[in-house]
């Protein structure tokens, strides 16, 4: 999906007019990638009309239309960035942006474990979901984050179900409470609870049966253990690879359980996940984390815009951080400076080097590429060869750094005039690339990368004088 969609809106923004047809184009390439997917066709034909209204709105503002305050303000930034077409362009572009995270956002906020409280979370979905599998990386996720986690087994009915729990949770160092002999989810629940309550436990995980089909005995003890152990956010672990059948089963489980968030599960395989943005729509509920395979770390945060951002290819600056305290977390040596660093606001074009190799040496590398900015998000189906390779050309261009290069900011690469505007890259970006076997194009796009790092760092959203420049040159 991420690869088609990219697609389309690159070869729209190579168009060198912006009529109606290019626009039709783009909408059709844009809808039927998103049809292909498993969304629901009345929610892709809404965002179809939505887009081309928007655009439409936005594109008559001199014939004297009320405008939007949304649109004007695009068209206004628009206006800044470039020429006539340019502005179409964005408002195009942007209208696109936005409607696809209003699929993925159902304008509610879930539930977020807070400190300092004992916070209830409970999983409900049918057998199979993934549901034991993702109790335990949420229990992992929770506790990384200095939350002490636990798990509670209340599915009796799978036969060693409490073994795979335990089996989970030992593995991952997580406090588990379940039995061999108690025969009733509901009590088992409401004791496991209990006794971690009283423990003061900060996040307690409550893992339900799920039987094979949405039978009503499997609501009504649903409804039986929601009231029992009072949960503060219920989650539905949904299978991304049931397709469309994912809007049914939601709307099922909202009625019974009414549950607060969404994890979907097994992106990992040949699931296209569109089926999922359609149980959002049809349960006003959002989706919090996609499990992306077996392993306890394969659980992403999710986001709608990040979502959007990293699926056009615009990255996910933010969730790269994360990401790399995560690491920083499970490798104390290897990164011990780094926050230090990020605090400080100091990041060099070595520190990016050396979190490229750190992303390198730590595998899945197609889910992390897609972070980067400018890294598209077609490498995720592309897989892990075609991240690597990218990732290797990018190590390849700080190899070809000079020793003060690589400890600069990386504004030593461009030339500036009187006035001390940045005119372009200098000689030292076209040896760099030379060096490296790559193209001044690719200097750019990892100095552009590793100057967002800096950025963020210094927690000043690219409010410096070199992301101004890099604006002022495109
Ligand atoms: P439950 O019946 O809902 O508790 O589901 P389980 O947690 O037992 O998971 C069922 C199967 O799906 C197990 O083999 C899991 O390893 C697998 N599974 C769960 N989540 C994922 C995922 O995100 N990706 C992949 N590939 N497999 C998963
Ligand atoms: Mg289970």
């Amino acid at each position: 999906l991420g690869a088609r969609l990219n697609g389309a809106l690159s070869q729209f923004s190579k168009s060198s007019s912006v009529d109606d047809a290019a626009i039709d184009a783009l909408l059709k390439e844009l809808c039927s990638a998103l049809l292909e997917s498993d969304v629901n066709v009345k929610l892709v034909s809404q965002l179809r009309a939505r887009v081309k209204a928007k655009v439409s709105a936005a594109l008559k503002p001199w014939d004297g239309q009320v405008n939007t305050s949304q649109v004007k303000k695009s068209l206004e930034d628009a206006e800044k960035a470039g020429g006539r077409e340019a502005n179409k362009k964005n408002v195009v572009q942007k209208a696109v942006y936005d409607e696809l995270v209003a699929l993925v956002d159902p304008g509610t906020e879930p539930y977020k474990p807070v400190k300092g409280k004992v916070n209830v979370i409970m999983a409900v979905g049918i057998q199979g979901a993934g549901k034991t599998t993702t109790c335990t990386k949420l229990a992992v996720h929770y506790q990384r984050r200095g939350l002490r986690s636990c798990l509670v087994c209340a599915d009796t009915f799978r036969a060693g179900a409490f073994d795979q729990l335990k089996q989970n949770a030992t593995k991952a160092k997580i406090p588990f409470y379940g039995s061999y002999t108690e025969t009733d989810p509901v009590a088992i629940a409401a004791l496991g609870v209990e006794k971690f309550r009283k423990e003061r436990f900060d996040v307690i995980i409550v893992d339900t049966s799920g039987r094979h089909k949405q039978e009503s005995e499997l609501f009504e003890e649903m409804v039986a253990i929601g009231a029992a152990v009072k949960p503060d956010m219920t989650v539905m672990v949904l299978d991304a690879s049931i397709g469309q059948a994912a809007e049914g089963q939601s709307k099922a489980f909202k009625e019974s359980s009414d549950f607060g968030a969404i994890i979907v599960t097994k992106l990992d395989g040949h699931a296209k996940g569109g089926g999922a943005i359609s149980a959002v729509a049809a349960t006003k509920t959002p989706i919090i984390f996609l499990g992306t395979g077996e392993h306890l770390n394969d659980l992403e945060k999710f986001a709608p815009q990040p979502f959007v951002s990293k699926l056009l290819g615009m990255g996910d600056i933010q969730g790269l951080m994360e990401h790399m305290q995560d690491m920083a977390m499970a490798n104390p040596d290897r990164q011990k400076d780094l926050a230090k660093k990020l605090e400080q606001g100091k990041f060099s074009i070595r520190d990016w080097r050396e979190q490229l190799s750190n992303i390198m040496s730590m595998g899945s590398l197609s889910k992390i590429a897609s972070m980067i900015p400018g890294m598209p998000a077609g490498m995720m189906e592309g897989g892990e060869d075609e991240a690597a390779g990218k990732l290797k050309r990018m190590i390849f261009i700080t190899d070809a750094m000079r020793q003060d290069e690589l400890d600069s900011d990386g504004l030593i690469f461009f030339s500036f005039d009187k006035e001390g505007n940045p005119v372009g890259l200098n000689r030292r970006a076209r040896r760099v690339a030379k060096g490296s076997g790559t193209s001044v194009r690719e200097v750019e796009e990892l100095l552009a990368q590793a100057r967002m790092m800096a950025g963020m760092a210094r927690q000043a959203g690219g409010q410096n004088g070199w992301m101004t420049a890099m604006n002022k040159m495109q």
